[in-house]
């Protein structure tokens, strides 16, 4: 059978990065769920979806189409056929994002999706329900954590080196704020699954995070 592998945990706790490079050491396919919804916000807020209205949602899911395209070293994420694999990295859609998650029509139609990712191939996906929603069954689980303010400043650095003007405390306020609305909202919240491993990467490097996963791995 095929193997899977699920990272889940708090906003910019470091997880798509630990992932990749576990998917390109074991050669499996990594997939940031993440993104996904992030794609479904970008198109709400283009189309003006009105986040009350049932209808309008199901409609829009209907509409979205997202895709994961490797080129070269990189996946880019389109929607559409369009890639926005850097739109979606902004702060109006962090802002948004952890809302449109706690709609169950949104949430429904995304799992149904990443578990068709999921069949018949090796993965790594990285996201907040993964190892309690979306493949309860996975062969490894890990869930990881870090100091907030080592991820205020990691997801600080990462932005401004894209050029994006944005402030630590806005950083600061949004993690806290999308944590909250993940670990509260009503469906598939954000928790650890029993069997999850636990990862704490604040005074980690990446090499040490990848070899603490290798080493989960090959136990
Ligand atoms: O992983 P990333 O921080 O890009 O995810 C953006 C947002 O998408 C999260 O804050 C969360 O609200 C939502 N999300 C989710 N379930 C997942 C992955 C992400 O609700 N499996």
């Amino acid at each position: 059978h095929n193997f899977i592998i699920a990272i889940d945990g708090f906003s910019s706790c470091g997880k798509s990065t630990v992932a990749k490079a576990l998917a390109k050491k074991l050669k499996f396919v990594f997939i940031d769920s993440g993104a996904m919804y992030r794609a479904v916000t970008l198109y709400f807020l283009r189309e003006g979806i009105d986040m009350k209205d049932d209808k309008a949602i199901a409609e829009a899911l209907e509409n979205i189409h997202i895709d994961f395209i490797p080129n070269d070293d990189k996946t880019e994420i389109h929607l559409n056929d369009e890639d926005i694999s850097d739109e979606i990295r902004q702060m109006y859609i962090s802002d948004m994002v952890s809302e449109v998650s706690t709609i169950k029509a949104v949430r429904q139609a995304m799992v149904k999706q990443q578990q068709k990712l999921g069949r018949r191939r090796n993965i790594v996906m990285d996201g907040r329900d993964i190892g309690t929603t979306v493949f309860p069954d996975a062969d490894m689980k890990i869930f990881m954590t870090a100091d907030p303010q080592v991820r205020a400043n990691r997801r600080y650095l990462e932005l401004t080196n894209k050029g994006e003007q944005v402030t630590i405390d806005e950083i600061v306020k949004n993690l806290a704020h999308r944590d909250h609305i993940d670990s509260t909202r009503e469906e598939s919240p954000l928790r650890k699954a029993e069997d999850a491993i636990v990862l704490d990467n604040s005074y980690m490097s990446q090499e040490d995070q990848l070899t603490f996963v290798i080493d989960e791995y090959t136990k």
